[in-house]
């Protein structure tokens, strides 16, 4: 369906994307995952043609575009569908007609068959209650999902999102992607650019990491996620199953690391007990370390495949051993409130670190 090749872009002298080649089938869900600044919404806006590219070519249904004396960019951006982090309605018009303004204007659409569309598009994403509603009214979550809505109703042959869920709120994350998830099952051909790691190996069929510029590596989910066979991929998938926090004193900000701790367990759709519990725990542990004798890292560290939360409680190999220091009856109630306990010396980083880790058990 789309064949990109050799797709080059330049601002200036800066070169954001180097030779990046995809192929596109119809119905595949792609996932494009990598760290910010690498050119993922630059790489979606040169497909529709937002941004013109330097470089290469892009061709779609067999038609190349950049090559064309005349590129037809309305016709193009109706085949390609794109869902922004920034919602971008028309807040000066309601959800029913922010849907159906589209159809009309550039469909020659009748008003009773574009509302009638609407209304059909608008209970898909469960958002027919608020058709009569202003943006304004709206959380974001419903405000992306009226966007996904007006996206379909052009009619699009692909959807483009780009991270259609980071200006959300953590509880308002799950309701846009199971309206994408819903697209999915339907057969929908979408590129995702997304930093949910569990949600791009459940709706994936293809992931592309993306690093300074080029796709680095490229697999399914399980190949990507689970066996990445080059350096840098390892690290950026490792990096975001962790969370880290560093304490430096015994006036840690601990409001900031519970809710830095909510928004990593959302991610993973981790309930709201397994944060509270997993709370509770680092504070237990942390009353009996000496905290202000070196920096204290915390490692939370989540594995899909088992559904398992561990911690580690990371601090300067000097210190005196922290678990036989906890007086018993409080130690034993540590012992049961996770499924295993330990302490020991590792090296991370080259370094000797003193290692407290714990399994949090988690619910899946
Ligand atoms: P990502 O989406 O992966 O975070 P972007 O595609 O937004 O990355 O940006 C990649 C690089 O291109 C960044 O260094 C960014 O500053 C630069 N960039 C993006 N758009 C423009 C622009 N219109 N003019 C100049 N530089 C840009
Ligand atoms: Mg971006």
């Amino acid at each position: 369906m789309i064949q990109i090749q050799h797709l080059e872009k330049k601002f200036g002298k800066l070169t954001v994307l180097k030779d990046v080649n995809i192929n596109i089938k119809r119905g595949e869900v792609i996932s494009v995952i990598g760290p910010s600044g690498t050119g993922k919404s630059t790489l979606l806006r040169c497909l529709n043609l937002l941004e013109w590219p330097t470089g290469g070519s892009v061709t779609v249904d067999g038609e190349e575009l950049l090559s064309a004396d005349k590129v037809d960019a309305p016709k193009l951006r109706r085949k390609m569908g794109m869902v922004f982090q920034s919602f971008n309605l028309f807040d000066h018009l309601s959800v029913l007609e922010n849907v159906c303004i589209g159809p009309i204007k550039l469909l020659g659409m009748s008003k009773v068959e574009a509302t009638r569309r609407a209304m059909r598009l608008l209970k898909m994403v469960g958002m027919a209650e608020k058709a009569r509603s202003m943006p304004a009214e709206l959380s974001g979550g419903q405000k992306q999902r009226a966007a996904i809505a007006r996206c379909l109703s052009m009619n699009p042959e692909i959807i483009l999102f780009d991270e259609p869920t980071s200006a959300l709120d953590p509880t308002m994350v799950s309701e846009v992607l199971s309206v994408i998830r819903t697209l999915a099952k339907q057969g929908m051909t979408m590129v995702i650019v997304t930093h949910e790691m569990s949600f791009a190996r459940r709706v994936s069929t293809r992931v592309l990491y993306m690093d300074q510029g080029v796709i680095y590596e490229e697999g399914t989910p399980e190949e990507i996620f689970d066996n990445p066979r080059r350096e840098r991929t390892r690290v950026f998938v490792n990096s975001i199953r962790d969370f880290h926090f560093a304490i430096h004193s015994e006036d840690y900000d601990l409001y900031a690391f519970e809710s830095e701790l909510r928004n990593f367990c959302n991610k993973y759709f981790l309930s709201e007990e397994t944060v509270q519990h997993a709370v509770q725990l680092a504070e237990k542990i942390l009353q009996h370390i000496p905290l202000s004798e070196g920096e204290v890292n915390l490692v939370f560290r989540y594995a899909e495949k088992t559904g398992n939360l561990a911690l580690e409680v990371l601090m300067p190999a000097e210190l005196e051993p922290v678990l036989t220091s906890i007086p018993e009856p409080e130690l034993t109630e540590l012992k049961n409130s996770c499924s295993a306990l330990h302490e020991e010396i590792v090296k991370r980083s080259g370094k000797q670190v003193r290692m407290i880790k714990l399994f949090i058990h988690s619910e899946k």
